[in-house]
């Protein structure tokens, strides 16, 4: 159980959690943050799809297929964070043997809707009409890819109303890290 993928809407904290167990030796792959690194140094390849992140709508899959295998070539225990986002980013992790146990992160949307709109991390996709078209996103792309998720990897579902601490202790039960 060393290759995770984390799960959840936007706002649901997985990108907290991944963090902290980041720290017990995982590399933590956000698919989100090598786009937005990729975005700031001019990287050509990612800089045009600036915009699809700014209005908060998905790259297309080939763009983080490409992402995804730079980032694990080699690496054999690291946290995939809202990487697989769609069916065939999904089919993919499992054709490439990518993913082995699934973290799963709930939150009413309400919770979540209002977490982001409170952070202020000054990103352009915390507005709040982009919020709203982030969830979209993840209603129609994401959420369909659940049972998918559920038959071809190891899957587990956390509450993720609790605090950051509490939450991190369930993920170390889990993966029987304590
Ligand atoms: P995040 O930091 O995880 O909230 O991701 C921010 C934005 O990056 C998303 O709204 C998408 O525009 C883009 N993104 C990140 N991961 C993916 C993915 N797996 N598939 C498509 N787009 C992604």
């Amino acid at each position: 159980m060393k290759k995770l993928l984390f799960l959840g809407m936007p706002g649901s904290g997985k990108g907290t959690q991944a963090k902290l167990l980041a720290e017990k030796g995982f590399k933590h792959i956000s698919t989100g943050d090598v786009i937005r690194e990729a975005i700031k140094s001019n990287n050509p390849e990612i800089e045009k799809y600036k915009e699809y992140m700014a209005q908060g709508g998905l790259l297309p899959d080939e763009v983080i297929f490409d992402l995804i295998e730079k980032n694990v070539s080699g690496e054999d225990k690291y946290i995939l964070d809202g990487a697989v986002r769609t069916l065939p980013q999904a089919q993919f992790a499992k054709e490439k043997s990518l993913v082995d146990t699934v973290i799963f992160f709930t939150l009413n949307p309400e919770v979540a809707h209002k977490r982001l709109s409170d952070r202020n991390e000054g990103r352009e996709d915390d507005r709040k009409e982009i919020i709203t078209k982030r969830f979209r996103e993840y209603e129609e792309k994401t959420k369909p890819i659940i049972n998918f998720l559920k038959e071809n990897f190891e899957f587990h579902e956390i509450d993720a109303n609790p605090t950051i601490e509490e939450i991190h202790k369930k993920v170390l039960e889990i993966l029987k890290l304590e």
